[in-house]
């Protein structure tokens, strides 16, 4: 599964955050219980109402959702490159994770800021000077390195070299490793540096309740420096996510939320953001039994979908007998789609839409 590292400075709203997310999908998917593997690690249904429609036509007995990681990164502080605070232990964290939440305090009041005032760009640069001092260290031991190797005519080393250079060139210049030029063909080699600030970022501008809707000028600001970086930003108010969480009624949560100018929970306005960030897309599997959602990045084709499910069905893969979404409801299910030459046989080189709906077949 893919997963989302939630880090911030402390204080910001990291924690309450991350239990709103998590209890709120445990509700919303009471076939899937939400479950916790470790206390900081939640596993988050994806809400997708394509899947209770797929499933109400045929009739399937469960619903399983596709599901985002999210793993509450605490510890980080000034110095936290060097080891300060739980440094160490924090930056592992991150380099394990897929994609990066940055929780950033955009609300005023009594809670003791650690630098003593609120200030949204200050923070997210703290956080992001820990990461790429992190990155510069690790970078250059093996600058130096691969350049013994690389003068001995190791052409591996050579190639590692220059996207070493390349990384350490726009690092050295305060900014972000994934802001380096990196051809084609070097990518695998910089996927391989798993360098903390090559991960795409997520803000998510924590505001007062009152601002929940429209934002507020911390926000703003915010949302301006993720513009300038071809970013995302999300404002939410994890004070709301909190009572929304505690909410049991569906029409409850709503009242509530419309009362407050809002039309989604924030877990929705995340994962959706998420998916955009990762480049993510869903497909869906469906019988009498269950019907599933799955999740796969932009540009897998129909194996790779098949090896999200097993090794064993990418391995063996035949073909996928597949159903666009929207057919599949016009047709009225599966019968109704093969009926109308709706079903397509696709081949090893088919590209996965958002939305297909597969069977897959395999030698095994
Ligand atoms: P963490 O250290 O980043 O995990 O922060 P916490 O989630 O523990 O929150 C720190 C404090 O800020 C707690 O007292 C929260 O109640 C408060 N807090 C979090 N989010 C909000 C918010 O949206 N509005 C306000 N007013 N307070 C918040």
């Amino acid at each position: 599964g893919f997963n989302c590292g939630i880090v911030g400075l402390p204080n910001v709203g990291k924690s309450t955050l991350f239990n709103a997310l998590t209890e709120t999908a445990a509700a919303e998917a009471a076939n899937y219980p939400f479950c916790t593997i470790e206390p900081n690690v939640g596993r988050v249904s994806v809400p997708d109402p394509r899947l209770d429609q797929i499933a109400k036509i045929a009739n399937s007995q469960k619903i399983i959702p596709t599901q985002l990681e999210f793993v509450d990164i605490a510890g980080l502080v000034r110095g936290a490159s060097k080891g300060e605070g739980m440094g160490n232990e924090f930056l592992g964290n991150i380099r394990s994770v897929d994609a990066i939440v940055h929780v950033v305090r955009c609300f005023d009041g009594e809670v003791t800021h650690v630098d003593g005032s609120v200030d949204p760009i200050r923070d997210a640069d703290t956080v992001e000077t820990e990461l790429m001092i992190a990155d510069l260290d690790s970078v250059e031991k093996q600058i130096v390195t691969n350049a013994k190797r690389a003068k001995g005519n190791d052409k591996e080393a050579k190639a590692k070299l220059e996207v070493l250079n390349a990384v350490c060139a726009v690092l050295q210049d305060g900014k972000p490793a994934r802001t380096a030029e990196i051809t084609k063909d070097q990518q695998d080699i910089y996927e391989q540096l798993q360098l903390l600030t090559s991960k795409p970022v997520l803000y998510v501008a924590n505001v007062e309740e009152e601002n929940a809707a429209t934002g507020n000028a911390y926000s703003k600001l915010l949302e301006e420096k993720a513009a300038t970086e071809g970013g995302v930003c999300v404002i939410i108010s994890a004070a709301i996510e909190a009572e929304v969480a505690s909410l049991s009624d569906e029409e409850e949560k709503t009242e509530f939320l419309s009362d407050l100018g809002l039309e989604e929970t924030g877990l929705k306005r995340i994962i959706s953001a998420g998916y955009g960030l990762l480049g993510l897309l869903t497909f869906f599997t469906v019988g009498p039994k269950e019907a599933r959602a799955w999740t796969v990045v932009e540009g897998s084709t129909a194996p790779n979908a098949a090896g999200a499910i097993h090794t064993d069905f990418e391995r063996g893969f035949i073909r996928a007998e597949t159903i666009a979404f929207d057919d599949y409801i016009a047709c009225n299910g599966e019968q109704g789609a093969k009926d109308a030459g709706k079903m397509r046989a696709e081949g090893k080189e088919y590209i996965t839409k958002d939305g297909d709906i597969f069977h897959f077949r395999f030698n095994v």
